[in-house]
């Protein structure tokens, strides 16, 4: 008897959600967790009550035990430092409260819209400047959907679409695929993009099913990974992203640039090589939008465009990621020139 492939699809087993339930949601079971003390920070934790710790369980595997000053554990600890105010860091740096043109909607940049597909994300991190915006307010019920989605359909200048959030990747794959569908529907819409970090902290929401939402629609699509530095990555990414880009869906990354996480050549220069070798291509790298609560991960733009200059004499071209500033009012993101 001829030994008959079996036919049926089968889908990795998409248990990224029960990973999501097993998060940690305290400094004190973070630090057990590695080892620390509070006394390891010596100028002090914060309760963050308004923006809690929230970080899931593979994420922490990544970070090194002992180690008060791991680039990952920084990223998610929430430090004293976090309620020193500065009149230059404020709550919405970035104007985005004024762009946020029907609910869900913000509509900012020609020809791209961002869709708010969820308001939450898997990982709270702390130098994030959405961290006071309105998302409760921006929560999409079936009938919000409807309206952000008449929005898109009425305006013919759109030619892309950008599932953002929250983490748009919160979202279980049916939901999504409906969503996808229907952006498919609008004639005017060319391109879909998903900009999520998700997958970065659970590399298991990266499943066939997301690739196959992604790839049978006729819309070109592209999945922007958020990494900042490469002890995120792990060979689990690598296998993932693989068959993602086999199927023909665009990968890139974007970095936040912050201070004692990834503020060195070396790091960024291997940051590059290691999104490369997991099928990322680096897209931009942002220096740090003035939100409050996040000046200790601050950088001036000179350090920035010498870290830059770095990277540009060691890496080929297409690992050189653009070094750009989100500007309030600006219609595009800005690159940063020599001073
Ligand atoms: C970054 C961003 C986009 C997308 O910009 P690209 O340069 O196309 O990546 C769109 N809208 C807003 C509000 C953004 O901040
Ligand atoms: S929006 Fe992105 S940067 Fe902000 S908390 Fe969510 S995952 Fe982190």
């Amino acid at each position: 008897m001829p030994i008959v492939a079996q036919t049926e699809n089968i889908f990795i087993k998409s248990d990224w959600g029960q990973v999501l339930a097993q998060s940690l949601r305290s400094s004190e079971q973070l630090l057990t967790a590695l080892e620390l003390q509070p006394a390891d920070f010596p100028e002090g934790l914060s309760p963050a009550q308004h923006f809690p710790l929230l970080v899931p369980r593979p994420f922490v595997a990544r970070m090194q035990k002992g180690n008060p000053f791991d680039p990952l554990l920084l990223q998610v600890l929430p430090l004293a430092a976090e309620e020193q105010l500065h009149p230059s860091f404020i709550t919405d740096p970035l104007g985005e409260q004024e762009s946020n043109v029907a609910t869900g909607i913000i509509h900012k940049y020609h020809g791209r819209v961002l869709l708010l597909a969820a308001s939450g994300c898997a990982i709270n991190c702390r130098y994030c400047f959405r961290r006071h915006f309105p998302y409760s307010d921006n929560r999409l019920g079936r009938a919000q959907w409807q309206a952000a989605l008449n929005y898109i359909a009425q305006d013919r200048s759109i030619s892309e679409v950008i599932l953002s959030g929250g983490d748009p990747l919160m979202l279980q794959d049916e939901r999504l695929a409906e969503l996808v569908e229907a952006i498919a529907e609008m004639a005017h819409v060319q391109r879909l993009r998903i900009h999520s970090r998700l997958p970065v902290v659970i590399a298991e929401r990266l499943t066939d099913e997301l690739t196959d939402i992604l790839t049978r629609t006729r819309l070109r699509s592209s999945l922007v990974l958020h990494v900042n530095h490469p002890n995120e990555l792990s060979p689990e990414h690598g296998q993932r992203l693989a068959r993602m880009r086999q199927a023909g869906v665009t990968l890139l990354n974007q970095t936040v640039l912050l201070k004692g996480v990834n503020d060195s050549a070396e790091v960024l220069i291997e940051l590059s090589e290691q999104l490369f070798n997991h099928h990322l291509l680096p897209y931009y790298l942002h220096v740090l939008d003035r939100v409050q609560g996040a000046q200790h991960f601050d950088l001036s733009s000179a350090e920035a465009y010498g870290l830059y200059q770095q990277m540009l004499a060691k890496l080929p071209g297409y690992l050189v990621p653009k070094l750009v500033r989100e500007e309030a009012g600006q219609p595009h993101k800005t690159p940063l020139h020599a001073f």
